[in-house]
């Protein structure tokens, strides 16, 4: 059967990007499609300055959401990636296999490590050696897709590279993964500043929806969001990226198409409110039922320990098998 592997990392609040961009698919299609792995990836949350008890607090909060927003322990494997040292161990084995120009080559690293270094703040080696980790995340299970945001397309092609690079120099071990990209919102904007994407571990929220938001909060920072001089509601990603994010927004929400959404707006504001009640419609359930798990701590716990459980036995075996192919002496 066909293996998923995806992650979100618990660097902040989930947002409405990281609902659209990769958590709703896994909900509705991945989960009942493929033998799927969904995993909190609370070691990528120490690539950047972070406070403790918060990275924790955050861990809990992303699988209450995730179970929140419909993934099912009984049909997905739903774990946290610390809880399983395979993780850790394989990291080791692709930083052998990589070398420092590709890791200084992405795209992350670059924009991350300047907003650490313009805050004043020194980057940590971990922010550079991120893709490693996240290579190591993927192989391990012998993952045949990664469903993602693009932002991440890059990483996984990284993940492919040293697949097949240690493939070749060491024997099969590893199954080529390739990332797989949802057909609309691969990219939610942020509402502020519709040229840079939604993230939830920036500092400026006035532009990020968190699915976690009041509804109040939320139809406020829809019917705020920067449009662009000019009234007429066109899909122009170019020219007009704001207006175009709420459409993809908005056609994301309703399963529509953001060019058709286009010629049924006359105003900028009508746009904003159909798009904020078409946010608030989504989710409302998965608020609903996060505040239900919230009452039930042990009932999260609980999956969280059948997931690394699992994930464990499956990652072992090929782990282990790496380390060998590699040259290392496996114990007696
Ligand atoms: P951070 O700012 O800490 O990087 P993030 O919001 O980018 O947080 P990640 O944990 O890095 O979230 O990514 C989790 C998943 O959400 C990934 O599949 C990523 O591609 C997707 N994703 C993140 N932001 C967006 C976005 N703005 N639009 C679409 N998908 C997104
Ligand atoms: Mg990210």
């Amino acid at each position: 059967r066909r293996r998923i592997f995806s992650g979100i990392k618990p660097s902040g609040h989930l947002t409405l990007g990281n609902y659209l961009g990769a958590v709703r698919r896994w909900v509705q299609e991945d989960q009942y499609n493929a033998d799927a792995l969904f995993c909190v990836v609370d070691l990528h949350a120490l690539t950047v300055e972070h406070d403790p008890a918060r990275v924790r607090r955050l861990t809990r909060q992303a699988a209450t959401l995730l179970l929140a927003a419909g993934l099912d322990p009984e049909r997905c494997t739903l774990f946290v990636q610390s809880h399983v040292d395979e993780h850790a161990r394989l990291s080791y084995l692709m930083e052998c296999t990589a070398t420092d120009g590709e890791m200084r080559r992405m795209i992350q690293y670059k924009e991350k490590a300047a907003r650490e270094r313009s805050s004043g703040t020194s980057v940590r080696l971990s922010l550079l050696t991120y893709p490693a980790l996240m290579a190591a995340d993927i192989l391990a299970y012998g993952t045949h897709e990664v469903p993602v945001g693009d932002d991440q397309t890059q990483h996984v092609e990284l993940a492919r590279d040293l697949a097949q690079r240690f493939n070749q120099r060491y024997g099969p071990v590893f199954t080529v993964p390739r990332a797989t990209n949802p057909r609309v919102s691969a990219r939610v904007m942020d509402l502020q500043d519709p040229t840079s994407k939604m993230g939830k571990s920036h500092a400026e929220t006035a532009g990020i929806v968190y699915l976690l938001d009041e509804p109040e909060a939320v139809r406020k920072k829809i019917m705020r969001a920067v449009t662009d001089s000019g009234t007429e509601v066109r899909y122009d990603r170019t020219a007009q990226p704001g207006v175009a994010n709420l459409l993809d927004v908005l056609a994301s929400c309703t399963d529509g198409k953001p060019e058709v959404l286009a010629g049924e707006f006359t105003s900028y504001g009508a746009l904003k409110k159909a798009t904020a009640e078409a946010v608030l419609e989504l989710l409302r359930p998965v608020r609903a039922r996060h505040a239900e798990l919230c009452a039930d701590p042990s009932y999260v716990e609980g999956v969280l320990r059948t997931g690394a459980e699992r994930a464990r036995g499956l990652a072992r075996p090929r782990v282990d098998e790496a380390y060998a192919a590699i040259g290392l002496l496996p114990p007696a």
